[in-house]
């Protein structure tokens, strides 16, 4: 009997083991290689759920540069921007782990690189090819991502392109349809849009896509983002990030959120399992979650 309650014991054990490993990311590949065979349909931000690590790179490119004090600002918003994603994941039972170098000390300042560029970033369509090209041989000759994975234990690693101009910010995806063509997920942040300073909603935003986050005020017929599906959104959720990232009086605050994450966005990102709009609207639900597919 006791022999018998030993071998339970042991294989008891070895199971938590292994259900322990499978559930956690704690070994981060060892070489890229591995990494980008182990995200599988992922590109390098993967899925917002355990622990994930932004690399913030400066882009000091032919007509505009960063200065300490410009750069302690957008740090500021940064900050918010994180903040609320981590809020927002916690009212759906989520609790991931942000890492950037957004704070005032020496942390994480092994995640910040300063690019220069004789070519000059915009955000015109033209140039968005050619912007992630240089940003992606910039991240292949000096970030180390190796390095980077293994200290902080991570696979899950999304780019953050600065620039201190005014344009419209956007987010480059990796299509699970490419195969491994634009791997790296990054998103580009102008500092102003127009005159105005640009605002730490419109960064959250824009990091929630490279989690899987869809748009909600553009249709998107793959996704099941019908004209329909964007005037319930308007009615039921007029708060949501993903639609609008004002705040109540239409303006765009520098600092404060006063956006929410919704139960789509919550979908999109795996947050959630099922909401009644899946069927109702035919959302196309993501597998795995997170990712993107252009091809459905
Ligand atoms: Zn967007």
């Amino acid at each position: 009997m006791k022999k018998t309650m030993f071998v339970i014991a042991v294989f008891t054990l070895a199971i938590l083991s292994t259900l322990y490993r499978s559930r956690t990311d704690v070994n981060a590949s060892t070489t890229n290689r591995e990494w980008k065979k182990n995200n599988n349909k992922y590109g390098s931000a993967k899925q917002l759920k355990s622990k994930s690590a932004f690399i913030i790179l400066y882009v000091n490119d032919k007509d505009s540069s960063w200065t300490e004090k410009r750069k302690s600002d957008m740090k500021k918003k940064l900050r918010h921007s994180i903040e609320f994603i981590k809020k927002s994941a916690k009212e759906y039972g989520a609790s991931p782990e942000l890492i950037a170098d957004v704070y005032d000390g020496k942390e994480y300042s092994d995640l910040s690189y300063n690019i220069k560029s004789d070519i000059s970033f915009t955000d015109k369509e033209n140039d968005t090819d050619k912007m992630y090209k240089k940003v992606k041989s910039y991240i292949n000759k000096h970030v180390k991502l190796r390095k980077i994975r293994n200290k902080y234990k991570t696979d899950s690693i999304g780019f953050l392109v600065l620039l201190n101009k005014s344009g419209v910010c956007h987010t480059h995806v990796h299509v699970a349809s490419n195969g491994k063509k634009d791997f790296y997920e990054c998103s580009m942040l102008f500092d102003k849009y127009d005159s105005r300073q640009e605002g730490a909603s419109t960064y959250a935003h824009e990091m929630l896509h490279l989690f899987g986050a869809r748009d909600l005020y553009t249709v998107s017929y793959g996704d099941g983002i019908t004209k329909r599906f964007i005037k319930y959104v308007k009615k039921h959720f007029p708060r949501e990030i993903m639609l609008t990232t004002l705040s109540k009086g239409k303006v765009q605050l520098k600092y404060k959120i006063t956006n929410k994450v919704s139960r789509i966005t919550a979908f999109f990102l795996g947050w959630k399992k099922n909401i009644p709009e899946k069927d109702r609207f035919y959302l196309y639900a993501p597998k795995p979650r997170g990712t993107w597919d252009m091809s459905v």
